[in-house]
């Protein structure tokens, strides 16, 4: 029985809800003291983890929202100290006008940096400039023994483990991030159509040293001579003399706006085997065939869906989920497999992402390695998903490659130690730290990183 009020959580797929006593700390102190009273929990950020990753159910879920304040910030090195629930949004709001950006940004603003570091995310420069842990100089750490400073050169075992490990090494409080400097805070961009997967797969390739951001969206829907036909979309932040006008006057800004939003979760998915197709091949035809040289703002470029609040209800009470996977270079067939195989299955998807990765991280939970991640965002409700996504996950496995623990709602736990085969290393570290097993959300029961049951936590050996 657990103590306190309890609530219903959800990734951002909408599905798979569980219980937990919801805790919302305004500082480490008042972090380090919940730990000693629980027996089982996990920190949460903004929720968008698509899958059960914030979760607890039957423990405490402790919401770092609360710790949002900037806490220094040194103009000339461009190392920001923030609180862990500080979204990158809030960020930007603050760094861009003094002329510096997120190294690093995932497709939404709307991740804390304690999500962010705790997924090890990833970008559009992937391929050239790594995961967001390449970029923290250290982080507060708070696990059953109190707070701790780890981070590259501090004890590195337990900063690499935090990095991508899913919240389950501790709550991290406190993050010293090195920014990027940028002279505008908009992006040039080039667009080009692809007419079919290989042709995709080339432009990206020859792109990776002239585009510093590259992303394809894919229409998994067509089949046959154009399955994979995309538009990539490439660029660099601006220069000054590229921009005209008000732009040139004020270039450096960040203000979005959210217009529009979803009221309400409708009965039904508005995401379905009818409105996809038309969707994808609107705006297939409506991409330019090639442009280059566009201006656009930074949240046109990098959080496209952040313009519609809660887009996420449109896929009805059922829910959705992200698949998304690596395979190595040299494993492209695994790409159009999993395309094809989801096609088989009846299973539609909206727009693919398609990316290309470069050198991965010490982290021994982070998801990058170098090669290919496709995601795909998949409704809920098709009775032959689960059984496809099996099969997929056992190609993707079989080429070396892995399935994203920060979109994952459904992976069995019987390919986890293939497709992240320094798991041990990562759980040795866990128990080092957090030795009765504190740590668990219903991810890591359910992938089988830490036990399913308090007996079997108490004696728990790595
Ligand atoms: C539209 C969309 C686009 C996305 N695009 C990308 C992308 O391009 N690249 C990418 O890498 N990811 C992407 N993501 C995934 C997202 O970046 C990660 O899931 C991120 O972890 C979410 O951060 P959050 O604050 O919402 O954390 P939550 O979803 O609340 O939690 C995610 C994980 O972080 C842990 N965590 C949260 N806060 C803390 C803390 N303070 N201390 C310790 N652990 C903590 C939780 O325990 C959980 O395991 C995308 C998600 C969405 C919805």
């Amino acid at each position: 029985m657990i103590p306190g009020d309890t609530d219903a959580f959800v990734g951002w797929g909408n599905n798979n809800a569980t219980r937990a006593v919801h805790r919302r700390p305004r500082n480490t102190k008042e972090i380090a003291a919940l730990l000693e009273g629980s027996s089982m929990c996990i920190a949460r950020g903004l929720g968008r983890a698509y899958g059960d990753a914030a979760q607890c159910a039957g423990g405490t879920v402790i919401d770092c929202t609360g710790l949002s304040e900037i806490l220094a910030f040194d103009g000339s090195s461009g190392v920001v100290r923030v609180e862990a629930g500080c979204s990158l949004d809030q960020l930007s709001r603050y760094s861009v006008s003094r002329g510096w950006f997120v190294p690093v940004t995932p497709g939404t603003a709307f991740v804390t940096i304690g999500g962010a570091v705790a997924a090890d995310v990833h970008g559009k420069n992937h391929h050239r400039e790594g995961s967001i842990a390449g970029y923290i100089e250290e982080l507060c750490l708070v696990t059953p023994d109190g707070p701790r400073i780890v981070g590259p050169d501090r004890d590195p075992e337990l900063f690499w483990a935090t990095c991508g490990g899913m919240g389950l090494t501790g709550v991290i409080t406190e993050v010293a991030l090195r920014l990027m400097p940028i002279a505008t805070s908009y992006l040039s961009v080039d667009t080009d159509r692809a007419r079919d997967l290989d042709a995709c797969m080339e432009m990206l390739a020859s792109g990776d040293e002239r585009y510093r951001y590259s992303v394809a969206w894919i229409d998994a829907g067509t089949r046959g001579r154009a399955l994979g036909r995309a538009v990539i979309t490439r660029g660099d932040h601006a220069r000054v003399e590229a921009l005209a006008g008000t732009q040139r006057s004020i270039p450096l800004t960040y203000n979005p706006v959210q217009r529009l939003s979803v009221p309400f979760t409708p009965p039904v998915s508005m995401v379905n085997a009818l409105t996809l197709p038309v969707f994808n091949s609107l705006w297939y035809h409506r991409a330019p065939k090639h442009r280059t040289d566009e201006i656009q703002t930074m949240s046109a470029f990098f959080y496209p869906l952040d313009m519609l609040r809660d887009w996420n209800r449109l896929y009805g009470p059922r829910g959705f989920t992200q698949y998304q996977m690596v395979v190595p270079f040299g494993q492209e067939h695994v790409v159009r497999y999993t395309i094809e195989r989801l096609q088989e299955a009846s299973c539609p998807s909206t727009l693919g992402v398609l990316k290309r990765f470069g050198a991965g991280d010490p982290a021994p939970l982070s998801f990058p390695m170098p090669g290919w991640t496709l995601a795909l965002d998949i409704p809920l409700g098709s009775p032959s998903l689960a059984v496809a996504l099996d099969d997929c996950d056992r190609h993707v496995a079989g080429a070396g490659g892995r399935v994203y623990l920060a979109k994952d709602g459904r992976m069995r736990p019987e390919l986890m130690r293939e497709m992240y085969p320094r798991i041990d290393q990562f759980l040795e570290t866990c128990h080092r730290t957090d030795p009765d097993g504190l740590f668990v959300s219903d991810l890591s029961r359910r992938i089988g990183l830490t036990p399913t049951t308090p007996t079997q936590r108490k004696g728990m050996k790595p």
